[in-house]
This record gives structure tokens, sequence and C-alpha cells, in this order.
């Protein structure tokens, strides 16, 4: 039976989310499809959007809002306080995964 194509993304900052929605957009029209993994260092996603840009910078803290709706997609998961390559490395990401 076909699966869909497994894919690993290191760092849910919005470099790795906007990746991330980019791949599902362009798999959406393939059968069976596309699911990725995103793994992030830190317990929280968005990067230096959330840990770097101060609170007077609302509009870019707004981004947050819109890489929130790209994390729910259910073709999307995130698995935080994964350090690459401390915690997984990049032999076990190839074991595991068609594309990293
Ligand atoms: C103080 C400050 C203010 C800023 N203000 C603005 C602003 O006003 N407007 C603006 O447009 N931009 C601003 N920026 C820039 C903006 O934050 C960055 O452009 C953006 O966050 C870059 O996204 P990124 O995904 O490339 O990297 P990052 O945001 O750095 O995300 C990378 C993610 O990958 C994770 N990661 C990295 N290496 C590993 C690893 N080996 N294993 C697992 N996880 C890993 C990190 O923990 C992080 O979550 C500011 C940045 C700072 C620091």
């Amino acid at each position: 039976m076909p699966r869909p194509l497994r894919t690993a993304i290191v760092g849910a900052g919005p470099a790795g989310i906007y990746a991330a929605d980019a791949l599902r957009k362009s798999a959406a029209a393939s059968d069976p499809g596309v699911s990725i993994d995103l793994f992030e260092r830190m317990p929280a996603p968005f990067g230096l959007i959330r840990y770097g840009v101060a609170p007077d910078h609302p509009r870019i803290k707004g981004i947050v809002s819109a890489l929130h709706q790209v994390l729910d997609k259910p073709q999307i998961r995130l698995f935080g306080n994964v350090d690459y390559p401390g915690d997984i490395s990049l032999d076990e990401l190839h074991e595991f995964y068609d594309a990293v």
C-alpha cells in the first residue's frame, strides 16, 4: 500500500515551518501525499519570533498566528526538546525519512 513521503525538518522557526507548509501545499494534489516531522531543540516552536522579537513589535509577533495555523495541519507534527545531532543523528533521520 502506498504511504506518504516522509520528510524531516530540523528547526521549527519561521524557515522550518514555512518550508513544511510549502511542501504540504506542493504535495496536496498527490496521493498519498506527504507527512512532515519538525524537530526543534527548544520546548516550543517559532524560533526567534518567540524568543528574540520584542513584544513592542506586534506586527512581527503576529506572524505566530500564521505559523500556528501551519502546525495545526494534520500532515505536520512537531517534536520539541529534540536537538540535532545530540538527540537524533543524521543516520537515524535517513533511516526513517525519505527526505531530510
Ligand atoms: C532581537 C531580534 C529582533 C528581531 N526583530 C525582527 C523584526 O522586527 N522583524 C523581522 O522581520 N525580523 C526580526 N528578527 C529576525 C527574525 O526573528 C528572524 O528573521 C527569523 O526568526 C528567522 O527565522 P529562521 O527560521 O531562519 O531562524 P530561527 O528563528 O532562528 O529559528 C530556527 C529554529 O531552529 C531551531 N534549531 C536550530 N538549530 C537546531 C538544531 N541543531 N536542532 C534542533 N533545533 C534547532 C532553533 O531552536 C529555532 O527554533 C529579529 C531577530 C532578533 C534576534
